[in-house]
């Protein structure tokens, strides 16, 4: 009844419609994913975790996006697994193709020498489309444009730990903005000219960038030279009006002028980790530490046994990447003055 209900949330599934039961406010947030009809099934993978660890008990809704169509299998399956509202969405091209003043000539000759060199992804002509898209673009979705906050799932992830509470809700009640879990060194030769591009955005609009700003994470030099750390954007909670706001909109546009997404590799992700690290105050960026994720080679593994069982954990700690040589975590720990847990130097 009402009067017990403080001590465990009742939730509105078709389940608990029965009487007495409190109905959830859900937040104003979707998952959302972008994927290819091929990758369907390292997709519901990821679902499925999402679901048992989380979603289950929420419903949020799940947002699709794809430049081509979805396939009605693709639909079937998922809509089959997600408890919340599906929707199926297109891109519209001119989120996902050439802006007229790219030349193609060069965008394909930086294609050619970037595949001798070996570099990831780097004969990518649709790797860079989903960077641009996911950087400029997912946000003004027409599907997006109703919420406030997203949580981003890629194909291909774990979730490793039961999540007890509405992380849409932390990120609001804690005044966050932006959330990840992990932080990682980006391949410099993807990004050469990324940095000066910003630090010229940034002489000519000074107004932008934020007071107790988060410099100090993705630069040691006080802004001269970046570091080369960013939060990995295969997850993300993080709320849709940062990035439809006036800084990062005018940000992204500057960086789109260069023609950087083709003539070099841009990543979405240090592009996301910048903004956020220079147009907000450094408290509005969270680190989930709590949510055990892997997505392909890296993974995250709360290290405190006692957090694990609770949390029914089913990772290994000894695969944790927080704080190991490649990642930024320790880093983020010192320069946001976070504690590290107690067993980090047995895991570096
Ligand atoms: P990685 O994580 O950097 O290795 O890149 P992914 O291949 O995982 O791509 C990032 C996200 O974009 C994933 O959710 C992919 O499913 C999605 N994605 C990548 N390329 C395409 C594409 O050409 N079309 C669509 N629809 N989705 C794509
Ligand atoms: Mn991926």
């Amino acid at each position: 009844d009402v009067a017990n209900s403080n001590s465990a949330i009742k939730f509105d599934s078709d389940s608990d419609a029965a009487a007495g039961a409190v109905k959830y406010q859900r937040m104003n947030a979707t998952f959302v994913t972008l994927a290819r009809n091929k990758e369907l099934f390292e997709l519901v993978k990821s679902i499925r975790e999402v679901e048992d660890r989380f979603n289950r008990k929420y419903n949020y809704d799940w947002v699709f996006l794809n430049d081509e169509e979805f396939t009605q299998e693709f639909k079937d399956l998922t809509s089959a697994i997600v408890s919340g509202k599906t929707k199926y969405g297109l891109i519209p091209k001119e989120h996902w193709s050439y802006p007229d003043h790219i030349d193609l000539q060069k965008a394909e000759e930086t294609r050619k020498n970037m595949k001798l060199a070996k570099i990831i992804y780097g004969d990518s002509e649709s790797y860079r489309h989903m960077c641009r898209f996911e950087s400029g673009f997912f946000f003004r979705h027409k599907l997006l444009e109703d919420y406030e906050w997203y949580w981003r799932v890629e194909p291909d992830i774990k979730i490793y730990c039961d999540l007890d509470y509405d992380l849409f809700k932390f990120m609001a009640d804690n005044n966050k903005v932006y959330g990840f879990t992990i932080s990682i060194h980006e391949f410099q030769k993807t990004i050469p000219t990324l940095w000066q591009t910003t630090k010229d955005f940034i002489k000519q609009n000074p107004q932008f960038l934020a007071a107790n700003n988060f410099m100090d994470f993705i630069s040691d030099d006080g802004g001269d030279t970046y570091n080369l750390c960013h939060f990995w954007s295969n997850f993300e909670i993080a709320n849709l009006n940062f990035w439809r706001s006036e800084a990062y909109t005018k940000y992204f546009e500057h960086l789109d002028k260069t023609g950087g997404f083709f003539y070099e590799r841009w990543g979405d992700a240090p592009i996301h980790s910048i903004a956020a690290s220079l147009f907000l105050p450094k408290d509005k960026i969270h680190y989930f530490e709590d949510v055990g994720y892997r997505h392909q080679v890296y993974g995250q593994c709360p290290l405190n046994p006692e957090f694990r069982y609770k949390h029914r954990c089913h990772c290994k700690p000894a695969d944790d990447f927080t704080f190991r040589g490649y990642s930024c975590g320790k880093k983020y720990f010192e320069k946001m003055g976070l504690t590290k847990p107690k067993e980090w130097e047995d895991y570096q």
